[in-house]
């Protein structure tokens, strides 16, 4: 069975969908997205994902072309006509197509696209004993609260991870934590949960907020607040998470064992704490 994607109004099998040489997308990167994991054909947070989208798409000035329950509608039609109880929703809207000027064009049609994927979560082996990670100073603009699809910084930041044999590159900005480079950044600190602050120098994490909740629910101390490049470097756990990666523990940090190099007693509670609750997701009505 071919992969069905969605492009402006209709479903067609993935090698028939065409975008003009135009879209402001492919020429500036004029667009925003966002990913969605399914799990047991249930898209995971959607209400939460529609207002990310929401704010990505007022943020680039950009009126949302769909309302929530034309999105949601056309979410579980995709689903429903791709293979495989777990996949991964990708959308993305661009500006449309048009006359290459910077400017906004007057009258341009968003572009829609959306697609599936197989979700596939993180193996065993990596819950189980951990991640490398690397850290670089984050050189990405001030606005990485945006989904949005002009990626270059990332993509560069996230290959030099995968060179130097590593799953997650860990940034910095003026001595503070800010995220990874397709991820968000947790680090424990004496028993203590430390979490950057949602501001406009990272991506607000679904996944970020299903781990704060989880861990205010259960007992965790958790520190809302900036993170010092050093207190990452001495904490005795770090975790990186996002919807595709749910958590994953750091057990090694530009060489150097996190901790005691193996994944810490919080990330083994947190971890089954999401997994208890992604199970309860799927209970519920499709
Ligand atoms: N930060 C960045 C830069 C990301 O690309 C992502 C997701 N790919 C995240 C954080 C995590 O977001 P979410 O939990 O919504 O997947």
């Amino acid at each position: 069975m071919s992969d069905i994607v969605y492009l402006n109004g209709e479903f067609m099998p993935l090698e028939d969908a065409r975008i003009p040489v135009l879209d402001r997308g492919f020429i500036f990167g004029d667009g925003v997205y966002e990913v969605i994991p399914v799990y047991s054909r249930h898209p995971f947070r959607l209400p939460e994902h529609l207002r990310r989208l929401q704010h990505s798409l007022e943020s680039i000035r950009l009126a949302n072309p769909l309302n929530d329950g034309e999105w949601t509608r056309l979410m579980r039609e995709i689903v429903a006509r791709n293979a495989g109880e777990d996949q991964y929703i990708y959308l993305q809207v661009t500006r449309g197509v048009a006359r290459r000027d910077h400017a906004f064009p007057k009258g341009a049609k968003p572009t829609i696209f959306m697609m599936t994927s197989p979700l596939v979560t993180p193996p065993a082996e990596q819950v189980k004993q951990g991640v490398m990670a690397i850290t670089a100073n984050d050189f990405r603009w001030l606005r990485c609260d945006v989904k949005s699809v002009s990626l270059l910084a990332n993509c560069l930041l996230r290959q030099q991870a995968v060179d130097a044999g590593a799953v997650e590159m860990i940034l910095f900005r003026d001595g503070y934590l800010t995220e990874g480079s397709a991820s968000n950044v947790f680090a424990v600190s004496k028993g203590h949960l430390l979490a950057p602050p949602k501001n406009h120098l990272v991506l607000p994490g679904i996944t970020y907020d299903v781990v704060l909740e989880l861990a205010q629910s259960n007992g965790i101390a958790c520190e809302i607040r900036e993170v010092a490049e050093a207190e990452v470097r001495q904490a005795d756990e770090i975790w990186v998470t996002s919807s595709t990666k749910e958590v994953l523990a750091v057990t090694q940090l530009d060489g150097k064992p996190v901790g005691k190099g193996v994944p810490g007693p919080l990330f083994q509670r947190i971890h089954e704490l999401y997994q208890e609750y992604k199970r309860s997701v799927m209970r519920q009505p499709a």
